[in-house]
């Protein structure tokens, strides 16, 4: 399906204003990023006829807030975003260890790959997110959390939303099939916000061109990538994600080898994501195969990741199998921590709570 082209904010700024000197749209940015302000009126930074233009030709928030749901512990939240299509986006936000907030942001309504797991994968894929829609995800959480701030009586309730400090492309779709926006989204983030570039993780299905474009692209910043491996099996692994294919395995250590090599500064940033799904992929067997695979590429961080339960009929490693997954990886001196499961009250897993609502 041919995608309808969406104007981004910065190509109808430059149609309305093709005389604006650049630091106009630097303004235009950094109020976008400024939770005190909650439309274009206030922007006094902004000529009066400038900020009138702008109120009647550019949205400044590109997703309306449908339903949000908090975690019984309070420590996770959910949002159903709607776009101005009416394509709905969901968007999660988790307190992390630091008592610090991660946000994790949709990049396609719905996703192509058909991971079988996957609640967005069973969705199929409906279009690409614009960058002003990946970005104002986030903005969407900072303003939520300032809102809370203000209203909050105590210090203790209040949720400073200066404290959003790691952003994952964890949310539905795959990031990489949507390249540019996607890094264009993360370029914003970085030049307009506090994040630094080691708080920023794209997560892919393992999209192998993308991958090595990203390693000669200039523009790609050095943020963290997880590549969801779930297999070192490439039978398996092509059973659980028809993305896969035979030689998938030799060309992701090809493809790792090398963005090794790049610099030693990236050698930190990589991640395997492997989900574990009993009696699927969570035998010492397999433990085996990730091992030898972790060998051959490097070392490789392993991210063990909770089964979230959707319609796909697989169930989650058990307690003590998911244990000994990991003992086996540690023996050997891979680094291998297992993913806290949180906000499993709310369906955490992203498409989750859309698949739920759309069976209603
Ligand atoms: N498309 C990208 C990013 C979005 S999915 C990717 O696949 O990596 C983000 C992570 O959630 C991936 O590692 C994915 O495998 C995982 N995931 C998908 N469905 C899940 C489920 N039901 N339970 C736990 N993790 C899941
Ligand atoms: Fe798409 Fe990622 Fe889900 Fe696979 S796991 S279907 S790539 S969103």
């Amino acid at each position: 399906m041919e995608q309808l082209k969406m104007q981004t904010r910065q190509q109808l700024f430059q149609a309305l204003f093709p005389e604006a000197p650049a630091f106009r749209w630097r303004q235009v940015m950094l109020t976008l990023f400024d939770s005190d302000r909650t439309g274009w009126e206030g922007v006094t930074t902004l000529p009066k006829d400038m900020r009138e233009k702008l109120q009647s030709n550019v949205s400044w928030m590109s997703l309306r807030e449908g339903i949000v749901l908090e975690s019984r512990k309070g420590d996770t939240k959910k949002a159903v975003l709607e776009c101005a299509d009416g394509a709905r986006i969901e968007t999660v936000l988790m307190r992390n260890a630091r008592g610090h907030w991660s946000v994790c942001v949709s990049s396609q309504v719905g996703c192509a790959m058909g991971c079988t797991f996957c609640a967005t994968g069973s969705m199929g894929f409906t279009r690409n997110l614009t960058m002003d829609e990946i970005i104002d995800q986030f903005r969407f959480w900072h303003y939520h959390l300032a809102e809370k701030t203000r209203h909050s009586k105590t210090k203790s309730e209040s949720e400073p939303s200066s404290l959003i400090s790691n952003v994952v492309f964890m949310g539905m779709g795959e990031p990489l099939s949507n390249y540019e926006s996607v890094r264009e989204a993360i370029r914003t983030m970085l030049a307009y916000t506090s994040l630094g570039s080691t708080r920023i993780t794209v997560s892919t299905v393992g999209l192998l061109p993308a991958l090595r474009k990203l390693l000669r692209d200039p523009l790609w910043p050095s943020i963290r990538l997880a590549v969801s491996l779930h297999s070192a099996d490439s039978d398996i692994r092509k059973r659980l994600m028809p993305s896969s294919f035979d030689t998938f395995l030799d060309d992701l250590a090809e493809w790792t080898k090398e963005y090794f090599s790049l610099n030693d500064e990236r050698r930190r940033h990589l991640t395997f994501e492997y989900i574990l799904l009993s009696g699927v992929n969570d035998s010492s067997e397999d433990a085996k195969k990730l091992i030898e695979f972790s060998r051959r590429v490097g070392k490789v961080k392993v991210n063990l990741i909770p089964y979230n339960k959707t319609s796909s009929g697989h169930e989650g490693s058990r307690e003590e199998s998911a244990k000994k997954f990991l003992d086996q990886l540690k023996r050997v001196g891979i680094t291998a921590t297992i993913r806290k499961a949180m906000g499993d009250d709310i369906a955490a897993a992203c498409g989750q709570l859309l698949q739920m609502q759309s069976k209603k």
